[in-house]
């Protein structure tokens, strides 16, 4: 599932070669994604040009002088760049045309999203979002105030985007293994100080892969137009019942809120 790291390496992938560009027109092939893809989609996006091009929590924001498309990634979406049209294949849902470039939508799962606003700003998707992980408006002082009273466990505590934007399972069993905190601990019994250091080990990990998917950007526009998909090095997530890198001991697997959830029982308290 592309994580907020792709997301923004999506961005900075397609902005320079989108932003102040005027759409051609949209090709739709298919409108029911995890909401319908509105039906005049085409008549709003002709002839206007992308002012802005950003990114809040895993939303991307093709902003106009009269609305904004709002587009997320869903489980499986893609984005490609093609400078020139190649035949649609079977997933490829959605190609928004400029003078020089093609922005295909591909998503075999169908969990994506797009979505057109006049109002960004009061959007029911956009506006309970929590803070971007990599501002200073995300601080440990900030979590441990959230987590006053909230018996769930940290991991889905953090995972919550009305808590944090945009951290998925796979950073967020990072975190906790790098920070050392127990996943399914109560959010509310954790510490300021173990916040402030959940917090540290969260933009750690993010950043560092932003930076890996900015090391592959050159390649966006390889001849298929795809980002070169990352990953960093991951020393939890996909490792349960392996040796903890850390203290050697076996690492242990469980399910949180249905999700995946590998720590080390010795390392993480
Ligand atoms: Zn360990």
């Amino acid at each position: 599932m592309p994580e907020l790291p792709e997301v923004e390496t999506t961005l900075r992938g397609i902005k320079p070669h989108l932003l102040g560009q005027t759409v051609i027109g949209v090709d739709i092939r298919h409108y029911q994604l995890r909401w319908p893809i509105p039906s005049n989609l085409n008549q709003l996006l002709s002839q206007q040009t992308i002012q802005e091009l950003s990114r809040r929590g895993k939303y991307l924001l093709f902003t106009t002088d009269t609305g904004t498309l709002i587009l997320h990634l869903g489980m499986s979406g893609r984005l490609h760049l093609l400078s020139n049209m190649t035949a649609p294949q079977k997933h490829d849902h959605v190609d928004i045309r400029f003078a020089n470039h093609c922005l295909r939508f591909t998503d075999p799962r169908r969990f994506g999203a797009l979505l057109w606003t006049t109002d960004v700003s009061t959007h029911s998707l956009l506006t309970r979002i929590g803070p971007e992980p990599l501002t200073t408006a995300f601080n440990g002082e900030y979590l441990w105030e959230q987590a006053r009273r909230r018996k769930m466990p940290v991991k889905s505590f953090i995972m919550d985007s009305h808590v944090v934007a945009g951290v998925g399972n796979i950073y967020a069993t990072e975190a906790l293994f790098e920070a050392q905190i127990k996943p399914q601990t109560a959010a509310g019994k954790i510490s300021l100080i173990k916040y402030q250091r959940l917090v540290a080990a969260i933009k750690m990990i993010l950043n560092k892969a932003i930076q890996q998917g900015g090391t592959t950007l050159k390649d966006f526009m390889r001849s298929d137009g795809t980002p070169g998909y990352f990953s960093i090095e991951l020393q939890a997530y996909g490792r349960g019942n392996l040796p903890c890198m850390r203290c050697q001991r076996i690492l242990k697997f469980i399910r949180i809120g249905q999700r995946s959830t590998v720590y080390c029982a010795n390392c993480q308290g």
